[in-house]
């Protein structure tokens, strides 16, 4: 049994779109955000904002800021064959109050939730914190991670784990993700093309 260095009510592993957002709408009850990485800037990540997110943001009282920042509208979507385009989408007619998929980087996404989670002073986010193991403590179960090298302990009422699809919360409690097939892989280029194959 170790003492807590952190005591929160929501301990959140992973600064993606789930631990934030998470994050957000937890942050006036006491939320410690922790996040591997020193930046939100990676390769590979997507771009596109559907309508229906932009419905629940808009719930949440945060689309009309987030669309100040820059971004593109796609409202429509073709595709090109033998020289011919053919629009085979058209978002305007989806009845949304969002008809279009919203263009931005998901660093600039995470950025702007995060900064609006900090307008609460019971929110505070780590990065570069690396969770690494389960612990028990005075108070109940918590987590280790380590930051710059020295390793601290977190208890909360509750720990999320929002770390992903090769979540390491999740091989520490040994739980084990049925496979299930996917309908299709995408191959992603630096160049922002997309090659689709159904398998
Ligand atoms: C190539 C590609 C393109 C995509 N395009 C789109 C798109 O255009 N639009 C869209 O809506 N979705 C898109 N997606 C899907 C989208 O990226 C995922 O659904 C989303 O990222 C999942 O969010 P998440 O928060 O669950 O996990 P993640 O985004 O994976 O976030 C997990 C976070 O946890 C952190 N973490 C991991 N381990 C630890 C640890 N031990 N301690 C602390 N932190 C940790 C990671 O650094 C990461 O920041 C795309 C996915 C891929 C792979």
């Amino acid at each position: 049994m170790t003492d807590a260095n952190f005591n929160t009510t929501y301990g959140i592993v992973g600064a993606g779109p789930a631990g934030v957002i998470a994050a957000y709408l937890l942050a006036r009850q006491g939320v410690l955000l922790l996040e591997a990485h020193h930046d939100f800037d990676r390769d590979f990540r997507g771009d596109t904002i559907h309508a229906g997110i932009m419905e629940l943001l808009d719930e949440m009282g945060l689309a009309e800021e987030l669309l100040k920042l820059p971004h593109a509208k796609m409202q429509t979507l073709g595709l090109t064959a033998n020289g011919v385009t053919q629009q085979i989408v058209d978002f305007r007619d989806t009845g949304s109050r969002f008809p279009y998929v919203t263009m931005m980087p998901q660093c600039q996404f995470l950025e702007f939730i995060v900064d609006r989670a900090r307008a609460f002073n019971t929110f505070s986010i780590r990065m570069g914190a690396r969770v690494t193991g389960l612990t028990t403590t005075g108070r109940g179960y918590g987590i280790e991670f380590k930051e710059d090298g020295v390793v601290h302990t977190v208890v909360a009422d509750l720990i999320i784990a929002a770390d992903g699809r090769h979540s390491t919360i999740r091989k520490l409690m040994e739980l084990h993700p049925k496979q299930t097939s996917v309908p299709m892989d995408v191959l992603w280029f630096r160049k922002h093309s997309l090659i689709y194959f159904r398998t």
